[in-house]
């Protein structure tokens, strides 16, 4: 069914009871000609491209728990492009792009919000730093704008800009802003289901069937599914997937969180990042702020991280915005992000064949979703990776070739 103003009409003399579900739930068959394991939004849209635009429908999504029941559900929402390296700029345009028609395409609403994103520069080394990514960006053909300590007053009046480390200017993207995590993987699995893709929660991939160093099949909680290729973007468990094919990935997994307070009346109309003082903050359309924190320091697989990074970021925010001292918090949660040594994701092939993996984002691939889902729908479906994937192929970390994103990156996502 098409989602309208007509629709919502009809259903209207119905009390809104007979909305048909939103997709099928299943059982898995016994094969398929691509099975992708991990029903996160990066899972998700790649089944959605793979059905809409490479003419492969023959597709399963095997989601261990539920839909958006990893990261996508947890993330703060921050979509931007304003990265450091070509190749960065590359992929996360590519999908800042897609996320500007993504609610049409999909006749579901995101609600993508462009809001303007500022980066806060507290020190030379930030100002030198934010210098020399705008740079980068207008090369690029990003948008991006140095803002004066005025300027940022201008936008966000209530911000402190003479706390301990001084505002002494901002990287501005206006194109940058925040999008429904949930919707988009709805959004996704709708349209998906819609071209014929099988998607099946509550289904844990085990295993792989392998012969001679190329994948058959996964094994699963629900039995055995054949497959002539296979894609893995299951994010913070990656490694342990990668260890039941038989082969390392250079990744570490971390939790990290986020927080929200109680809602009020609008106040932020824009996101604000800072790297110094490390925290981040934007206001949801429900009202609440929604404020993300830095990573744990050690590795782990549990979806909460240490009340002590709570209280570092809580004490950033009060600093620079004193106006939120008496503010309530209602919810924190953790999700386990995927970390690369250069801050940028692995788009590749594995060393075995017609197995590829999708992962890496770390703290930051919520805002590569469509981009990331759209070229690996590609990859998968032709010999070659697609061009825009192909640097953040596994091999460059043999080649040296590495993207470091450490300073965009940061966890400032
Ligand atoms: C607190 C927090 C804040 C963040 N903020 C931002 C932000 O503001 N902006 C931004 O761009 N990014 C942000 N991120 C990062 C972003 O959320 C992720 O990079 C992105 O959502 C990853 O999407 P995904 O689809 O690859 O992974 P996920 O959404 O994690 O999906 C992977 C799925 O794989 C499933 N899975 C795992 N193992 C198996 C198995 N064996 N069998 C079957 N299924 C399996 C999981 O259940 C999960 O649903 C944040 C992350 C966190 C945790």
């Amino acid at each position: 069914m098409k989602y309208s103003i007509y629709s919502l009409i009809r259903n209207a003399f119905s009390y809104h009871e007979d909305w048909p579900q939103a997709w099928r739930s299943p059982d898995p068959r016994s094969s398929y000609e691509v099975v992708i394991v991990g029903g996160g939004g990066h899972g998700l849209a790649t089944a959605y491209y793979l059905a809409s635009e490479c003419g492969v429908r023959d597709v399963a999504v095997i989601e261990k728990g539920w839909l958006g029941g990893g990261n996508t559900g947890r993330n703060t929402t921050i979509v931007r492009s304003n990265y450091l390296w070509d190749e960065s700029a590359a992929i996360y345009d590519h999908s800042v792009k897609l996320w500007h028609g993504l609610s049409q395409q999909l006749n579901y609403n995101v609600m993508f919000s462009p809001r303007g994103l500022l980066h806060l520069a507290h020190s030379v080394h930030d100002m030198q730093e934010i210098g020399r990514r705008g740079n980068s960006n207008f090369l690029n053909g990003i948008d991006a704008e140095y803002l004066t300590p005025q300027q940022v007053k201008e936008m966000v009046p209530f911000i402190n800009l003479n706390c301990r480390y001084p505002v002494m200017g901002a990287l501005l993207q206006r194109r940058g802003g925040v999008a429904r995590h949930d919707a988009v993987a709805w959004g996704y699995a709708r349209a998906a289901d819609a071209l014929g893709v099988d998607i099946i929660q509550n289904c844990e991939v085990t295993g792989f069937e392998i012969d001679d160093g190329t994948v058959k099949g996964v094994r699963t909680s629900r039995g055995n599914i054949s497959a002539n290729k296979v894609g893995c973007v299951v994010a913070g468990n990656c490694s342990v997937l990668a260890e039941m094919a038989g082969f390392r990935l250079p990744i570490e997994s971390f939790p990290l969180q986020a927080l929200v307070s109680e809602p009020i009346k609008p106040i932020i109309d824009c996101v604000v990042m800072s790297n110094g003082v490390h925290a981040y903050i934007s206001q949801s359309d429900r009202g609440e702020l929604v404020i993300g924190a830095s990573s744990d320091a050690y590795n782990s697989y549990s979806q909460r991280g240490g009340f002590n990074v709570i209280e570092d970021t809580v004490g950033a925010i009060v600093e620079l915005y004193p106006i939120f001292s008496r503010m309530c918090m209602l919810r924190q949660w953790g999700g386990i992000v995927d970390v690369t040594v250069d801050r940028s994701p692995l788009i590749s092939k594995t060393p075995i064949k017609n197995l590829y993996i999708n992962c890496g984002w770390g703290t930051g691939g919520f805002k590569a979703t469509p981009g990331s889902g759209h070229v690996f729908a590609h990859s998968i479906a032709g010999t070659d990776m697609h061009p825009i994937a192909a640097p953040f192929s596994i091999d460059r970390f043999n080649t040296g070739a590495l993207i470091d994103e450490g300073a965009a990156a940061a966890v400032a996502h």
